[in-house]
């Protein structure tokens, strides 16, 4: 007789599953006594976006090995996922909101940035180099790439809804909770760099003849040495800041509850 287990997956974890199969149990036969993790991730959910796993109403890890008749309930994160607060199957938090991009994210990485918040982003890395670069630099890898997610070293990831950047830094904002977090203009969009205030002596010679008199703000990246001042660079990323943080709060999601439910994620 086959042996067989029972799923059923809440809120948003079903975007993940075909529209035919949303907000349904499914059964799933078991060869073996394979781990849940694998199981869900078969399905097409990654386990990055799982927060708590019940089996048989009690709580359980990844690492699960499932038996003949078990119910799996499967739950996304509950509402905004604080990172600074324990989650329920990771085995450690990551306090700080650091992010690791993927190759396709080079202008999400500069919104990020543009807020605040340490965003790397190396183009040509491949999926094998940024599993391992989150996992030793403890950061929250950011991609569209289900096949990514599923790998092992991935613990802390989020997998981006839309392909619109402005879209994917709000979910980010909301997802992680961040909005409060920012702090725009402190980081250098090129590099990553922190940016540090400087005298307009310091930079005279660097800055164009023309800016010269007109700069009374000045800020250079620490690593890469890039300018910013104020007249032509502050003001409109300000704003573009000031856009983003007003939408974040406000919540896209809270206006239109259904945005990402009538989406299937690209992989
Ligand atoms: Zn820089």
């Amino acid at each position: 007789m086959t042996r067989r287990a029972f799923f059923r997956f809440y809120a948003e974890l079903n975007d993940f599953l075909q529209p035919s199969q949303r907000f349904q149990d499914a059964e799933r036969a078991l060869h073996g006594t394979p781990a849940v993790k694998d199981i869900i991730e078969a399905i097409g959910v990654p386990h990055t976006e799982v927060d708590l796993l019940l089996v048989n109403g009690e709580s359980q890890g990844f690492d699960y090995r499932l038996q003949d008749g078990d119910r799996v309930s499967v739950y996304p994160a509950f509402e905004a996922l604080d990172i600074g607060a324990a989650t329920r199957v990771r085995p450690v938090p990551l306090r700080e909101p650091r992010f690791l991009l993927d190759v396709h994210l080079g202008r999400l990485a500069r919104l990020l940035r543009l807020l605040g918040f340490d965003a790397a982003y190396a183009p040509g890395a491949e999926d094998d180099r940024l599993a391992v670069s989150a996992a030793s630099e403890r950061r929250i890898l950011l991609t569209r790439d289900r096949q990514l997610l599923k790998r092992r070293l991935v613990t802390h990831a989020y997998c981006l809804r839309s392909q619109a950047p402005l879209e994917q830094a709000l979910e980010v904002l909301q997802r992680f909770d961040l909005t409060s977090r920012a702090a725009p203009l402190t980081r250098c969009l090129r590099c990553n760099g922190r940016l540090q205030a400087i005298g307009l002596e310091e930079a005279c010679d660097r800055l164009p003849p023309g800016v010269r008199t007109r700069v009374t703000r000045l800020a250079e990246c620490l690593d890469c040495r890039r300018l910013y001042w104020d007249g032509t660079h502050y003001p409109r990323l300000q704003r573009m800041a000031d856009d983003l943080l007003a939408q974040g709060v406000a919540g896209p999601a809270a206006d239109a509850p259904d945005r990402h439910r009538t989406r299937t994620p690209g992989s």
